[in-house]
């Protein structure tokens, strides 16, 4: 049994109240570890201490130093991976394939991409009227919080804390309650790394009371948000007051749209992964499947072939490719919506039922596709944030593309076809964040994600992500003799 502690100024910590709070494996149902329940007084110290390291030690450091620190949080990353990827099976479910070798590695990567952009953050000198020396500082915000969802429990973590602590700021951590122990044990690397107390803490606890203190703390700058819509819109009211700096990775319900001439193979291939890789517990995931009349029986007969071949397996088995879903809540949503689409008249032609893996325990779920979905079906429109896939018809590329974009959602999508002028013309009409063309899930540091419309504003990972952790200041110099 797993026993973790907060992490505020580079102690670990009870919380103020002695609360703990317990971290289930889904696989199991075995209760693994157990948490501190942070209270007001736990976020005010840890604020506190994150105020100043941002003005004392972190503010001292120069930016190629700091730069050199985030590396290691990298570099420790990858050298306990083994280790930190089984916490994040533990308490996800996802396959341990999955968090070895594509989650904690992306990680890594995340921080050592940052560092190397840590003292490459410049101003500018502004060619303006007069006779005036005028530049710019492009300075750091400040405290950032980062709100954390359970999905991708530390790559999404990363995608914050690494341009954060580049551009100079210091952070304080809110993993998801259902998955906090990979935060916690990036705290270890931060200790280890010799990070100066207060840079990186970590406060765990339930998401409406913690997250609300948060967002409520006049000593937070600025919030990165990752979760459900609804959730961003209350932190959206609730920033309001203090005026914080906010980013939002919201929900989606991207469409992943097969044109007749695709290469049939290839999109079947995309399709599948598109939804049910990571359990379909995926913001960007390809949950609306949008295929021309002409291709789709044919397709979607291919689709349920190779969807009744994925079978969940115990997510510590490396030949594991789908795990269990998140928590128990979490399934019974998943399976309120298989209901749901029933009653609606959708036609299922793959899975639709709980999964058990042998063991007579976990939160497994058949991977599941529906046929014969309209746009106005609830399986259209909402976000499920599981491994059920809706195929929806379309007639033409026109059709494809106003169906498409008939969301209130805008996170990804994908186009597959051999016709390079149609390729290139979806994507330019498509209203979503990322837009793949012929592949689907596919990510990197390098490259900026985020959301339109109601999938949020701000982008994570690239260049663009540091613009939201630094502002810019106009300096004036008088040059007139
Ligand atoms: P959630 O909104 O319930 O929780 C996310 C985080 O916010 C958790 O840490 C939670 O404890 C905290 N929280 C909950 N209530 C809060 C409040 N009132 N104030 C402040 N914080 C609060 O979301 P979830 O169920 O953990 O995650 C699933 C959602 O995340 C899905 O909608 C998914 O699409 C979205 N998501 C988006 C992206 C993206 O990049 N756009 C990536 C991953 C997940």
């Amino acid at each position: 049994m797993i026993n973790r502690k907060l992490f505020i100024n580079n102690e670990w910590r009870d919380a103020a109240g002695g609360k703990t709070l317990n971290v289930v494996n889904p696989a199991t149902e075995e209760i693994i570890a157990t948490v501190a329940s942070a209270e007001q007084a736990d976020v005010d110290a840890a604020v506190a201490a994150a105020r100043a390291a941002f003005t004392g030690p972190w503010a001292k450091l120069s930016a190629r130093e700091r730069g050199r620190l985030v590396w290691k949080l990298g570099e420790r990353l990858l050298e306990k991976a083994d280790e930190i990827a089984a916490l994040e099976t533990q308490h996800n479910g996802k396959p341990i394939f999955e968090s070895r070798h594509i989650e904690i590695p992306a990680a890594a990567e995340c921080f050592q991409y940052y560092a190397g952009w840590a003292d490459k953050i410049q101003g500018e000198t502004i060619p303006v009227k007069g006779n005036y020396l005028t530049y710019t500082l492009r300075e750091p915000i400040g405290v950032v919080a980062a709100i954390v969802p359970w999905n991708f429990p530390l790559l999404l973590t990363a995608w914050k804390v690494a341009p954060a602590l580049a551009a100079g700021n210091t952070v304080v951590i809110k993993p998801a309650s259902q998955t906090p122990l990979t935060a916690l044990a990036l705290a270890d690397l931060a200790l280890e790394v010799g990070l100066p107390p207060g840079v990186l803490n970590v406060i765990t606890g339930p998401g409406s009371k913690v997250g609300q203190m948060i967002v409520e703390h006049p000593g937070i700058d600025k919030i990165a948000f990752t979760g459900d819509t609804s959730t961003g819109k209350q932190i959206m009211r609730g920033s309001a007051e203090t005026l914080k700096h906010i980013t939002l990775e919201l929900g989606g319900k991207s469409p992943n749209i097969v044109l007749a001439d695709a290469d049939l193979e290839a999109a079947v291939r995309g399709a599948t992964t598109g939804i049910f890789y990571g359990k379909g517990e995926v913001c960007a995931a390809g949950s609306r499947l949008l295929v021309d009349t002409s291709i789709k029986d044919a397709f979607l007969e291919k689709l349920a072939e190779r969807t009744k071949k994925m079978v969940p397996g115990d997510p510590m088995n490396p030949k594991t490719r789908l795990g269990a879903i998140a928590s128990k809540g979490q399934l019974e949503r998943v399976l309120r919506y298989v209901d749901i689409a029933k009653q609606e008249g959708a036609d299922l032609i793959a899975g639709g039922s709980r999964a058990d893996i042998g063991t007579g325990k976990g939160y497994f779920m058949q991977p599941t596709v529906f046929a014969n979905v309209t746009p106005q079906m609830t399986i259209a429109r909402e976000e499920i944030f599981g491994p059920v896939l809706a195929a929806i018809d379309f007639a033409d590329v026109e059709e494809a593309i106003a169906r498409a974009n008939d969301s209130i959602y805008g996170l990804a999508a994908a186009v597959w076809t051999r016709d390079i002028k149609k390729a290139h013309y979806v994507a330019s009409r498509l209203q979503a964040g990322t837009v793949w063309i012929n592949t689907y899930n596919i990510y990197d540091t390098a490259a900026p994600f985020g959301g339109y419309k109601q999938s949020g504003f701000g982008r994570e990972m690239s260049m663009h992500a540091l613009e939201h952790y630094t502002q810019v200041k106009s300096v004036w110099v008088d040059l007139n003799m």
